[in-house]
């Protein structure tokens, strides 16, 4: 089979590999298309403390089950899956709960685990144990699929701020992150959204996504517009969707009392302290709150949400390649000129 293998930063090699054979409790998946994450671009370029090269990276899998090791029960060959990305320990007290994405002993496939950029993949055996094969309605697309784990990340975040009729939601970013961010919203029925993002080109990518107004915040004062747009009582919810301190500066004062923010958008490492002033979360009532990856319920309701057609992504995917020219569609990404790029091994 064809793998494309990670051996270091800006290092990939299409390598012929032999299929690998299934363990017991491991599963053997033939990947139907991968999406290229944001984050398989940063590994690209700089590698990521999770990722031991060589190995194989991507983590947005849509897939057919193509063999199943001893010891599995209630899963047939050919059946079509998505996989859940993070594997926790099993029993602490996140992964009981279900948040297997707080788990300090957190491991992902497609970084510690071989991932989907390659013709078939292995999927571990506690993957296996901790139910990360989730099947998809036999009518699912296996490209549109391949957003269910962002679309995931996206629900998870929500889920802390009752996104409601009366509210008028801003969302800072907006890539495909930000546009999953607007179509959410919309089906949670926000009154009004106000997309902004610093790139003219990214906003006009973003205009099928439901937004009501469109902000170049390069050009505009998002602050003052979110101000004149809410009747000077700010936005209910602010969601950053950008990697900027500055964002999140901004949702801090554009925010309503009461108000909900997301610091859905981590910060660079080096980069990631900001200026808070603690009284507009004290006097206002304002809630900050985290987001990081997903748990397998929120792939669930990622999967009900693209198979009803509450929410529409296709317009999300603008490049479809083949494995080949996976390095290809990650410059596509990084350069901004494609939302979602699908590999298809
Ligand atoms: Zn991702
Ligand atoms: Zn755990």
């Amino acid at each position: 089979m064809k793998a494309q293998v990670f051996y270091g930063p800006q290092d990939m090699r299409l390598e012929d590999v032999p299929i690998p054979s299934p363990k017991e409790g491991e599963m053997l998946i033939k990947v139907e298309a991968c999406a290229v994450c944001g984050t398989d671009v940063r590994i690209y370029y700089s590698g990521h403390h999770n990722v031991k090269p060589p190995q194989v990276i991507g983590h947005e899998i849509v897939g057919t089950i193509a063999e199943i090791g001893s010891g599995i029960e209630g899963y047939d060959v050919g059946e079509k899956i998505t996989v859940v990305t993070p594997v926790g320990c099993g029993h602490c007290k996140y992964c009981i709960s279900g948040k297997v994405n707080l788990c300090s002993s957190f491991r992902a496939i497609g970084y510690n685990f071989p991932g989907g950029f390659a013709e078939y993949m292995i999927l571990p055996q506690e993957a296996v144990r901790q139910g990360n094969v989730i099947k998809l309605p036999s009518n699912a697309s296996l490209e549109g699929s391949a957003l269910i784990e962002p679309l995931s990340c996206v629900l998870n975040g929500q889920e802390y701020l009752n996104i409601g009729f009366t509210d008028t939601v801003v969302v800072i970013g907006s890539g495909p992150i930000g546009c999953m961010h607007t179509a959410v919203a919309r089906a949670k029925g926000a009154s009004k959204i106000i997309l902004a993002d610093i790139q003219a080109k990214r906003l006009e990518m973003a205009k099928p996504f439901g937004a009501d107004i469109f902000v170049d915040s390069s050009k505009e004062d998002l602050v003052d517009l979110v101000r004149k747009e809410t009747g000077g009582i700010g936005a209910d919810v602010v969601i950053t969707a950008a990697p900027s301190g500055q964002a999140q500066e901004q949702a801090l004062q554009m925010v309503a009392k009461r108000g909900r923010i997301s610091f859905f958008g981590g910060l660079p490492g080096d980069r990631a302290t900001i200026t808070l002033n603690s009284n507009i979360v004290h006097y206002n009532e304002v809630s900050i709150f985290g987001a990081y990856a997903s748990n397998r319920y929120n792939y669930y309701e990622a999967a009900v949400l693209l198979s009803s057609g509450r929410v529409n992504l296709e317009k999300l995917i603008t490049h479809t390649l083949p494995l080949e020219d996976l390095v290809k569609g990650i410059e596509l990404v990084r350069q901004g000129e494609a939302l979602k790029v699908i590999i298809k091994p």
